[in-house]
């Protein structure tokens, strides 16, 4: 087992790009059959976001890492989208997305690809400026802390979406789930919380850094939202294929948890 510093140490040496390559191009980005690990996750946003039941002002993505694939559902149904990492590395890949910069990741196929499952018709290259527009704030956080950004977000957030950080940052459960408990106060009463991340898993790749995971069964996930005070209103799970099972990782299945936080008085 890893303490939190041994984490902390790894992530010195989280390389992006390694990151990016090993996750979110093909194999695992083949997105010509929703039997694909990045197919299944983006279909996940796209109908619990389909409903129209979650949306408000601001929405926080916690852990973002270098990716903004997890937000193409979401950025059409809030003002801001405020992005968050621990790493300095992560939030300038962002950065370089959002300014259009040479050299940053491509994600329009994601953007082409949600748009294709959204069925609205809507151009890619409409949603790719939303988001632009919409990603205003990238913050530094460490979800260890009660206070995870150094101060509470005024007014709180009217959703949470944290994909693939709580596990990949916590040395154990109980570490796993206080993180969620630190995170979930950054959501107003009656907000909703989306999680996406791994199960089974104990370590990924990201160029020099081997991370260590704590290996999740659903049941640990239930337990710690409702730790958290969140109750659970669905729970999906994928079973990594043989195919996806490519050395970067461990990693036996994904789950997709949406939660919400009881309104006030109740
Ligand atoms: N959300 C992205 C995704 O879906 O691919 C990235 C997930 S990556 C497995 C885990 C992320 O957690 C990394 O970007 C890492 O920098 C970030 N991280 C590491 N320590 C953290 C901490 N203490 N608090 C918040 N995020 C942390």
């Amino acid at each position: 087992m890893s303490s939190l510093a041994e984490l902390r140490e790894g992530y010195e040496r989280f390389d992006p790009c390694a990151y990016l390559r090993n996750n979110y191009l093909p194999p695992r980005a083949d997105f010509s059959s929703e039997e694909f690990v990045v197919p299944w996750k983006l279909r996940c946003l796209a109908d619990t976001f389909a409903s129209g039941e979650i949306r408000g002002q601001t929405l926080i993505d916690v852990g973002s890492g270098p990716t903004i694939y997890q937000l193409l559902s979401a950025c059409d149904h809030f003002e801001e989208i405020v992005a968050t990492d621990y790493l300095a590395v992560n939030r300038e890949e962002l950065g370089r997305w959002v300014r259009g910069d040479p050299g940053a990741f491509d994600w329009s196929p994601f953007i082409q690809h949600v748009c294709k499952i959204e069925g609205r018709g809507e151009p890619w290259q409409d949603k790719e400026r939303r988001l632009r527009d919409r990603l205003r704030r990238i913050l530094p956080i460490d979800v260890h802390r009660p206070d995870p950004l150094g101060a509470p977000l005024d007014p709180p957030a009217d959703a949470l979406l944290s994909a693939f950080c709580l596990e990949a940052v916590s040395p154990d459960r109980a570490a796993f789930a206080r993180a969620l408990l630190h995170v979930g106060s950054l959501l107003r009463p009656g907000g909703h919380a989306l999680l996406l991340g791994a199960l089974g898993e104990s370590f990924y790749l990201a160029g020099p850094a081997r991370l260590p995971v704590v290996p999740l069964a659903l049941a640990d996930v239930r337990a710690a939202l409702a730790g958290a005070g969140l109750a659970l209103r669905e729970l999906r799970s994928y079973e990594m294929p043989p195919a996806l099972r490519t050395g970067v990782d461990d990693v036996h299945g994904v789950f997709f948890a949406h939660a919400q936080k009881p309104p006030q008085g109740h």
